[in-house]
């Protein structure tokens, strides 16, 4: 933990953190722990011990200043200026995994991976987390899925707390899960899902597991610096009639953009993936951002087709 900082407490008029039972860090460098590898600093992290700690620190936040969930940055491009406000991040003591009557309670903190590995083990199917990086509340948050499968399917209940700090439970009626988001009460932080996987032989999970992980080997940079897809497949709208063989993926349209292996600074497409935007060690965030709006660009002009950002882009230039 890091000393208090006396000028950043009375700018946030913040409160003493001797009363919090987690750990605050003041301008902590968000590189460090994004997936991208890119990324200023946030004013404070907070990484709560439990869901109590969460909701005080939470009540004394004054209002106006941004608070923002962040899970394992496996899916955010923090720009260079850094994020202004609370970062909070859930960790091991949001990592509960209990099992009642076939439904599942996880805590938001789990990495999805690990769920998946250890359900496979019980005989409960979610085997398509196994390949996506990140934690449970990110996952939710985006409604993260693959190979035909999405988070929100199997998505029961929530519990989590609003920027007051008011524990909140909210049923499967009151979300709606759609393709890449999920539209949750603003300023809402998840800290634990309700799933019902479906049931199924241990190794035929294993096996579908198995199968992924090496589909991913094959197709995408899966050890680089990334943070997966970065823009969404688009609906198939266009103004310009595209042959019927075209397929309207992002990916697709990319490369027909001849924009493989594009280059600008440290940052590329991959040639692997071309929706995947590598960080080739040392890229900043605005070359990153910089290139996939070139993208973005080429793609329209050739095709008229406007890319939807899939990473969520945050923070101060
Ligand atoms: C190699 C690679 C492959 C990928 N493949 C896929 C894929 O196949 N399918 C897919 O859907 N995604 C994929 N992704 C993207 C990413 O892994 C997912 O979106 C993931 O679920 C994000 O989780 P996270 O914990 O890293 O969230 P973060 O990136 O930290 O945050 C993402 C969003 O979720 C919000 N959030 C995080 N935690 C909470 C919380 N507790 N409560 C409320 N909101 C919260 C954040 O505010 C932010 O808006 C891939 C990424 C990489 C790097």
């Amino acid at each position: 933990m890091m000393k208090m900082d006396m000028n950043k407490k009375s700018k946030l008029g913040f409160v003493d953190e001797n009363q919090f039972s987690g750990s605050i860090s003041y301008s902590f460098p968000l590189s460090k722990i994004s997936w991208l590898k890119v990324g200023g600093p946030v004013d404070i992290l907070f990484r709560p011990k439990n869901l109590d700690d969460l909701s005080r620190f939470l009540s004394l936040i004054p209002v106006e200043v941004n608070v923002m969930p962040i899970g394992a940055c496996s899916n955010l491009l923090v720009r260079d200026g850094g994020l202004s406000g609370v970062a909070v991040k859930l960790g091991g003591s949001f990592s509960e995994i209990e099992i009642n009557n076939n439904q599942v309670k996880l805590g938001a903190g789990n990495f999805s991976s690990k769920v998946a590995v250890y359900l496979s083990e019980l005989g409960y199917d979610l085997s398509f987390l196994r390949t996506i990086p990140g934690t449970i509340g990110g996952a939710i948050a985006m409604n993260a899925g693959c190979y035909g499968k999405y988070i929100g399917d199997y998505v029961r209940s929530l519990e989590g707390v609003n920027k007051s700090g008011k524990i909140i439970r909210l049923g499967k009626e009151n979300l709606q899960f759609k393709y890449r988001c999920t539209k949750l009460p603003n300023d809402f932080i998840v800290t634990s899902a309700i799933l019902k996987p479906k049931i199924e032989k241990k190794e035929a999970i294993k096996l579908k597991m198995k199968e992924m992980l090496s589909k991913r080997e094959e197709t995408q940079p899966t050890k680089k610096a990334t943070c997966g897809s970065t823009f969404k497949n688009p609906d198939g709208k266009s103004s310009l009639m595209l042959e019927e063989a075209i397929e309207l993926k992002a990916w697709s349209l990319i490369d027909r953009a001849g924009l493989r292996g594009k280059q600008m600074g440290k940052a590329m497409v991959s040639k692997k993936h071309p929706n995947f935007l590598i960080n080739l060690g040392g890229a900043t965030s605005e070359e990153m951002e910089a290139l996939g709006e070139y993208v973005r660009k080429s793609v329209y002009e050739k095709f008229k087709v406007s890319l939807d950002w899939e990473v969520i882009r945050v923070g101060r230039q």
